[in-house]
This record gives structure tokens, C-alpha cells and sequence, in this order.
């Protein structure tokens, strides 16, 4: 059987965990900690970092930070992860849900501004497969009326935004960081890097792994950096203290134990150290699915997935949008009896068993469409090329 997903060892996982115990510092927020998070504010100029136990943790951070009152609402595609939406709702918002695109899952900025209303406080867009939402006309909505952006980033470790605001004085009026990578058709900024806050996950099916559920917060604006040190040490000052910055440690604010234990930022440690060799290997098992599945999707047999002019790829997912539900059905069946697992995505939250009853009833057809139709195929480190190229034929004996 070749599986969706399976974990895997790419470096020193092993050999950093039993450092971190020989170094007498298991809690949070030790030496490995600290590693992880300065790769990622070096690597892609994010202000402030923190790892966390989960995406899903990083986005409860998120939607404490953004400090809503109840009946504030906001902005969230349908078709995502569970968390997404979660998050906000525990802090007593209203989520209004937002349609997809025709050309690809992510949120559809066009359908933005429709759902604005005075109490509307955040927009969230997530980065589906990794692959950026328009992110510039989505951060122009929000400095419009004045609404923060906190980026579901959890798919989209490495992948870019390709910027046509060349002066950047709306980012910089959101206080926002990133490093500028300046191509002939804009600034290539990383994702993660553009909202105010952002989201990224390293559970076991993300391109890299915390060994088996982790997360990161980026602070883009600085005005949340001192809360969110906060929030991260159960309400406490102690990131101020151990700094010097004051005498008394004390208890201070609202937050949580969000600190991942040492033995998983080693893991994670490990993997980052080798995120290129990842990241190519994984675009080289995404080039071939597209490559062998291109003329199956031209004779309109499927469609592929979409990477807008202004996006990046990261190799996250592979996935195939069927002509219908009976035909993904019946082609996931298919892959079964021939020992491959096919797995189809996110039923819409707003036709959710928990969310139906409370979602304002508008209909949202591109996220109905991807539910019944998407479907994704096996991508993980370990995967071959020949089992790649086997699969392909498989689905090509489906159709033809
Ligand atoms: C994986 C994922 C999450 C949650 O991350 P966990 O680390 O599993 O908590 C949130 N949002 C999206 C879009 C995801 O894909």
C-alpha cells in the first residue's frame, strides 16, 4: 500500500532529542527553541517568532492577540481546516464564512468587501496547498477599513508572494516585516510575513514536522510582540524578567501553555536544518505528478492544481479536482484496490454538522464544488518517483 502520508527521518532528529535531554532542558522554551525560532526570523525577516504546541495553538495566539469583544466578526473561507475557524470562535466571534475561487480553493478577495460590516474586526485568508491568496488586494481591503490580517500559514512554510506594491508604504503602515526579494516583477515576499500575525503548522502531514504536532506564531506588527510573550507563558512576564527588562515575575495578562517541550523543537531542529533537501524532494514528486497527469487534465478528464502569476510553489499537496462527486468516489476506490491512498478534503464549515444551524445561509457553491470533488494524492519525503509514476498510471487506466 503506498500510504497518504508517512513520517520520516531526514537528519540528526534522533541524535538532537538525546542532546536536549543530555542538556538537562526539557520544558519549553530552551536552547532548540530559541534555534527554531531565530531560523525563521532569519530566513524570512519575520519580526518575532514563537513555536508553539500546534497551528491550531498558534491561531488561538492570533485571535487572543486581535483582542475581540463578543459579536465582533470575522472573515474566514469555508473551505479550510477546522482550526481556522476554532480559534476565533472561542473568543466569542462571529465567523462569516467566504466562498473560494473558480480557479482555486483559496478565499476569493473579490467576495471580501460584501461581507464587511461595522463590527467586522479580522480577515484570515489561508494559504491553501500552500499557495498564496492575493495578497496584496486582500491587505488593501483591510487597511481600507481598518481590519487586521492574521495569515493561516499552516500549509505554507517556504512559499512566496510575488508583491506588485513596489513603494510598500501599506505594509509599512502595518508595521509589518519581511525580507524583500526583489524580482523584475515585484517584491517577493514569504508568506507568513504580510499579515499582521500569521499561522504555520508542523504537524506530521505538513511539509516538516515538530515529530508529529507542533507550530509557529510570527508577529509581523510589533505593537503584539509584548502580549504575545505574554499569552505564551500562562499570563506571566517572564520573557521580561529573564531579559531584565523587570524585577517582579509575575502574572500579568490572559494566556496559556503554548510551549512546545525541548524534544520537539530538536526534532524540528532537524528538519529545518535540512528544509532545502525537503523541499526539493518534494518539488520533484510534484513536477512529476504534474507532468504525467498534464494531458489527462487537456482532455478535461480533471483539473490540476492552479499557481496564480503572483504565487510560489511549495510542494505541499497534490490534488486533483474531479467532474464530480461519483467520479472522485468511484476514482478513490479505484486507487484502494490498487494500494493507494487517496484522501479527499474539508467538508465546508459552514455545512458542518456543529456550524450549519449558526451560519447566515448563504450559499457558497466553489466550497460545496472542492468538497465533493478534490482529491489528494500521496506527497511525503520518502515517496519515490517510480511510485509517483505508478500512481499516475493508475489513474490513468481510471479514465482512458
Ligand atoms: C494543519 C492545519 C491547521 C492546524 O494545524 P495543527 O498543527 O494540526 O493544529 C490549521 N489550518 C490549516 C489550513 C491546516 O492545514
Amino acid at each position: 500500500m503506498i500510504p497518504f502520508n508517512k513520517p520520516y527521518l531526514v537528519g540528526k532528529e534522533a541524535h538532537y532529542m538525546y542532546q536536549a535531554v543530555m542538556a538537562e532542558h526539557l520544558s519549553g522554551n530552551g536552547p532548540y527553541t530559541k534555534k527554531c525560532q531565530k531560523f525563521f526570523e532569519e530566513r524570512y525577516g519575520f519580526k518575532k517568532c514563537l513555536l508553539t504546541t500546534s497551528g491550531t495553538d498558534a491561531l488561538e495566539m492570533c485571535a487572543m492577540l486581535c483582542d475581540l469583544k463578543p459579536g465582533d466578526e470575522v472573515i474566514i473561507p469555508s473551505y479550510t481546516f477546522v482550526s481556522t475557524a476554532l480559534a476565533f470562535l472561542r473568543e466569542g466571534a462571529k465567523v462569516v464564512f467566504a466562498d473560494s475561487m473558480k480557479r482555486n480553493p483559496n478565499l476569493d478577495a473579490e467576495a471580501i468587501e460584501a461581507l464587511i460590516t461595522p463590527r467586522t474586526k479580522v480577515i484570515i485568508p489561508v494559504h491553501y496547498a500552500g499557495v498564496a491568496c492575493d495578497m496584496d488586494r486582500i491587505m488593501e481591503i483591510a487597511h481600507r477599513h481598518n481590519l487586521l490580517v492574521v495569515e493561516d500559514a499552516a500549509q505554507a512554510i517556504d512559499s512566496y508572494y510575488t508583491s506588485n506594491i513596489t513603494h510598500n508604504t501599506l505594509l509599512e503602515e502595518h508595521q509589518t516585516s519581511h525580507i524583500k526579494h526583489n524580482t523584475s516583477e515585484g517584491n517577493r515576499v514569504p508568506l507568513g510575513g504580510i499579515g499582521h500575525l500569521a499561522a504555520f503548522s508542523f504537524h506530521e502531514t505538513k511539509n516538516i514536522t515538530a515529530g508529529g504536532e507542533g507550530g509557529l506564531l510570527v508577529v509581523n506588527d510589533e505593537r503584539f510582540i509584548r502580549r504575545a510573550e505574554i499569552l505564551w507563558e500562562k499570563g506571566t512576564n517572564r520573557a521580561e524578567f529573564f531579559r531584565g527588562a523587570v524585577n517582579k515575575y509575575g502574572w500579568v495578562d490572559m494566556g496559556s501553555s503554548f510551549l512546545p517541550a525541548e524534544i520537539n523543537a530538536a526534532f524540528l531542529w532537524a528538519q529545518l536544518e535540512n528544509l532545502d533537501e525537503i523541499q526539493a524532494k518534494r518539488k520533484a514528486l510534484w513536477n512529476k505528478y504534474y507532468e504525467l497527469l498534464n494531458p489527462l487534465a487537456d482532455k478535461g478528464y480533471f483539473q490540476l492544481p492552479d499557481i496564480p502569476e503572483y504565487a510560489s510553489n511549495n510542494a505541499h499537496m497534490f490534488y486533483l479536482v474531479c467532474r464530480n462527486l461519483e467520479e472522485r468516489t468511484n476514482l478513490i476506490k479505484f486507487l484502494k484496490e490498487h494500494e493507494i491512498q487517496a484522501v479527499f478534503h474539508y467538508l465546508s464549515l459552514h455545512s458542518s454538522e456543529y456550524y450549519k444551524n449558526k451560519h447566515d445561509g448563504r450559499e457558497l457553491p466553489e466550497c460545496d464544488r472542492y468538497m465533493d470533488t478534490l482529491v489528494r494524492l500521496p506527497l511525503f519525503y520518502d515517496l519515490e518517483i517510480e511510485d509517483v509514476e505508478r500512481i499516475c498510471e493508475v489513474i490513468r487506466l481510471f479514465y482512458v
